[in-house]
């Protein structure tokens, strides 16, 4: 099918929705020549069909999509992450020569991309893992890009990505984020902080719908009110709009014929999976991962649908006040979801010999993703001001913003112990907070009990030294390392 004097300067493999308008949005822009295939030729056939406007070079075989491609060429692999993804991988490395470029788009475990690249650079050809965010309508209007893969691969394909890319304050929402795996560590993160928003906007709607008692239509006003200040946001604003919409068939409020078990495609389970493996505390991502496993056990909540709930009666004094306060303490607790995504990025960075900037991935968030928000801006600000910032929540700006949002913040946190509204992202958000500036922790009380049972030693905080009480003999202490250690 493809004209042979058609030079496509890149091809798109993976013609569902996200590739068939990614497609679209390459072709869009001026100088690109696209070609495009997909295992099953029909979906190319549908899109060439009902895109004239568009110049697809079509194609029906991969030998077919190889030679429409200009050398150096490109190739962006947008199918079913896993299998699907290393398919095409082998078809097109079989076919390309060095300085070729792959780039998948898929949502890949990062480490599945470190492993892709080891592979394939033997080859000469480039493999570059790049997170897009924004579903199908980021990628036909401007996703956020987040690429991984070598500073030489990213000469070519930069311009092209940041043609396509959406647009924040007039720069494109796209950077070289890193090698290998650091673009798809980095989209993992995103969506960890995304499970992690979502669920504390969930909260303050319940917390508001229970304590209240206020209708889903008053909420979504109270939302769109917030979504004019520091809260601004993509999440909030289609909040509002869920909260506002009327299921047609009933009359009800949509969202309470919505079946309460949330789903999940595992990326929020990946970056929890990876934090634990890293030792980095982002429990307010955890506990929104878990919460969505809670809701999604029917036959654990129905057994237990009988437990008792606090003896009281918990209603707010004063519901304005109460508002206000939900209002600061989700503020507070997003604060916090972001810093320890950041923490997260931070020691994959150098677990794994990335120089990310932490500035431009706030920057390359701020438009196309599905966590773009105004407070991004703030967080770029931050490393920009100091870029070896240890942990966010810490910069002037938010220090600041925490002391003016946490007395309310605790007042939430402790109407929901007292009400009976689960509010894990929000509690334990909280408690991370403190625990992080606590000058004292009980982990104190932990190594002792550690050293009691299984004689794991511990440090002191007057000298150097390793040490062990001879708890089961006359306990006294003995230092079983070198104080040099
Ligand atoms: P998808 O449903 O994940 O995958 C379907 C596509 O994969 C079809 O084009 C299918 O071809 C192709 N495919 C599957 N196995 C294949 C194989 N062995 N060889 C060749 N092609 C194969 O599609 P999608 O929703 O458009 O997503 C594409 C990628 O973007 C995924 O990695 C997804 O995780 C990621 N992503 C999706 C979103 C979103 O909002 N949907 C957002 C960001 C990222 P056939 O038509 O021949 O079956």
């Amino acid at each position: 099918m493809a004209d042979s004097r058609a030079a496509a300067n890149i091809g798109v493999v993976g013609m569902a929705v996200m590739g068939s308008n990614l497609a679209r949005n390459l072709a869009s822009r001026e100088g690109n020549t696209v070609a495009v295939f997909n295992r099953s030729p029909e979906r190319t056939r549908t899109l060439v069909g009902e895109h004239p406007e568009a110049g697809f070079v079509a194609t029906e075989s991969y030998d077919e999509f190889v030679a429409s491609l200009a050398k150096p060429r490109t190739a962006v692999i947008m199918v079913q992450a896993g299998k699907g993804t290393d398919a095409v991988i082998s078809e097109l490395v079989s076919r390309f020569e060095p300085g070729d470029i792959i780039v998948d788009g898929g949502n890949a475990n990062f480490l599945d991309t470190i492993r892709r690249e080891k592979e394939i650079s033997p080859s000469g050809i480039h493999f570059v893992g790049a997170g897009i965010s924004g579903g199908e309508e980021g990628a036909l209007k401007g996703p956020s890009i987040m690429p991984g893969g070598s500073a030489e691969s990213y000469e070519t394909l930069g311009p092209i990505l940041s043609s396509i890319a959406a647009i924040a304050e007039g720069e494109p929402c796209v950077t070289h984020v890193g090698t290998d795996g650091a673009g798809h560590f980095v989209k993992m993160v995103h969506n960890g902080i995304e499970y992690a928003d979502m669920q504390l906007i969930a909260e303050a709607y319940d917390l508001i719908r229970q304590g209240t008692g206020k209708s889903p239509a008053e909420i979504a006003d109270i939302f769109a009110e917030w979504n004019t200040g520091e809260l601004e946001s993509y999440l909030i604003e289609i909040t509002a709009e869920v909260l506002r919409q009327t299921d047609a068939a009933t009359g009800q409020p949509l969202v309470d014929v919505i079946l309460d078990q949330a789903g999940a495609k595992g990326t929020g389970a990946w970056t929890v999976q990876n934090a634990l493996d890293l030792g980095v505390p982002v429990s307010g991502i955890a506990e929104a991962v878990f919460a969505r496993s809670l809701s999604s056990r029917p036959a654990q909540r129905a057994a237990a649908r009988d437990l008792p709930g606090p003896s009281g009666d918990w209603r707010p004094d004063d519901e304005d006040a109460f508002v206000e306060d939900v209002r600061r303490a989700l503020y507070a607790s997003k604060i916090i979801a972001y810093s320890q995504g950041f923490d997260e990025i931070v020691a994959g960075a150098e677990q794994f010999g990335w120089e990310i900037k932490k500035g431009d991935i706030a920057k390359i968030w701020r438009a196309g993703c599905i966590i773009r928000a105004r407070f991004l801006n703030r967080i770029a600000d931050a490393y920009s001001d100091d870029p070896e910032l240890v942990v966010l929540v810490s910069a002037p700006y938010f220090r600041d913003a925490v002391a003016g949002t946490q007395d309310s913040w605790r007042r939430v946190v402790a109407a929901a112990a007292y009400a009976g509204i689960p509010t894990p992202a929000f509690s334990s958000s909280l408690a991370y907070y403190d625990g992080l500036r606590a000058p004292r922790l009980p982990a104190a009380l932990v190594q002792g009990q550690r050293d009691f049972f299984g004689a794991h030693t511990y440090k002191r905080v007057d000298k150097p030294g390793v040490f062990h009480t001879l708890w089961s003999g006359d306990r006294t202490e003995i230092e079983t390392s070198p104080s040099s250690h």
